[in-house]
């Protein structure tokens, strides 16, 4: 256990947590916390993709909610975005959300929210969910996982090597590269990647993967019928900074384009794909006004104080940790100076 969760814990069992949750709960709450969620463990336990993305088993996902709900105001879009504009929110606001529009959102998430009355907001990669396509880094992860190759040497975007003796870290490499390379064809890179590997691609496996991995349309209507908020996360999971202008415009206004379609609903809010906050000149925030968002979402950013002005497209939100213990999710919400940037990183702590 790292020194912060003993902290919490300790916090915790003394009972200077509950003085501090019955105290914020008597008074307006001096900031908004925005909790970041993506998908739960595979059942079998043998995961062929990206561990990275699992936040939480539903177990600790039900706890958390129940305690959410016992000593928060869980909100959604419509406050965001009043807050967004100047508007006070209830008090002692929280906000859960979930990126990229996995399955088990749909299979486990939503059913305990739905039992515990909880909301949630869902952004999704809407050209990954109607065209069947996996996300990269999953993609990008099964090869890695795969291959029976000692070193991946690509020439695309240009020559460089993935030694495979230490596999978690070849694959953050090469997430990065891709994450931060402007321009890239993602596909040609892709492409290029599972035939250095030696492993078998094609769109009927991706097909078949996709199925297992991600929501259908009719699953994102039944959130939102369930009264859960489905926003966007653009269409393609593409890192917007590294993009041409074309490709940003179908990004974020095709986007909110699918969602109106297949949901009818008009996207307010987007959540950027890895979760980049904008810098204060960067084109991509005349690109959202464009396209008709109300605000942006960045990730491990922390909490937003209530008491100075609000920068509509960077709302700032946590990440949750797989095994953050229920004390010190309270903690980092009562206490946000308590708070790691990225809590998944507490273990070295
Ligand atoms: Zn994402």
């Amino acid at each position: 256990m790292s020194r912060r969760q003993r902290l919490a814990s300790l916090l915790h069992q003394t009972g200077v947590m509950r003085a501090a949750l019955a105290l914020r709960s008597s008074m307006p709450s001096p900031w908004l916390s925005v909790l970041t969620y993506h998908r739960f463990p595979s059942p079998s336990g043998q995961d062929l993709f990206d561990d990275e993305v699992v936040d939480v088993t539903p177990e600790c996902f039900e706890r958390q909610i129940v305690a959410l709900k016992k000593h928060f105001t869980l909100v959604g879009v419509d406050e965001l975005c009043a807050f967004a504009a100047g508007r006070l929110l209830p008090p002692n606001a929280v906000a859960v959300t979930f990126d990229d529009g996995y399955l088990d959102n749909y299979e486990i998430a939503l059913p305990i929210l739905k039992r515990h009355g909880a909301k949630a907001v869902f952004f999704l990669s809407t050209g990954c969910i109607g065209e069947r396509r996996m996300y990269w880094w999953d993609r990008v992860a099964y090869i890695v996982k795969r291959t029976p190759v000692s070193q991946i040497k690509l020439t695309y975007p240009f020559p460089v090597e993935f030694g495979l003796a230490n596999r978690p870290l070849a694959l953050e490499r090469i997430l990065r590269l891709m994450k931060t390379q402007p321009g890239l064809d993602l596909e040609r890179f892709l492409d290029e990647l599972a035939h250095a590997a030696e492993v078998a691609w094609s769109q009927k496996i991706e097909r078949t993967f996709a199925e297992q991995l991600l929501m259908t349309w009719d699953h994102v209507r039944e959130l939102h019928r369930a009264g859960m908020d489905v926003e966007s996360h653009t269409r393609t999971h593409r890192v917007l900074d590294t993009l041409p202008p074309a490709d940003l415009e179908d990004e974020l206004a095709g986007s909110r384009a699918d969602l109106a379609r297949e949901v009818g609903v008009p996207a307010r809010a987007l959540a950027y794909p890895v979760g980049n906050a904008l810098g204060r000149n960067s084109p991509i925030r005349a690109a959202m006004v464009q396209a008709g968002y109300e605000i942006g979402l960045s990730s491990n950013t922390g909490s937003n104080p209530l008491n100075g002005p609000v920068d509509r497209f960077d709302i700032r939100r946590q990440a949750v940790g797989l095994n953050l213990s229920e004390a010190y999710l309270l903690a980092m919400l009562t206490l946000p100076s308590l708070a790691h940037k990225h809590p998944g990183q507490l273990a070295a702590d």
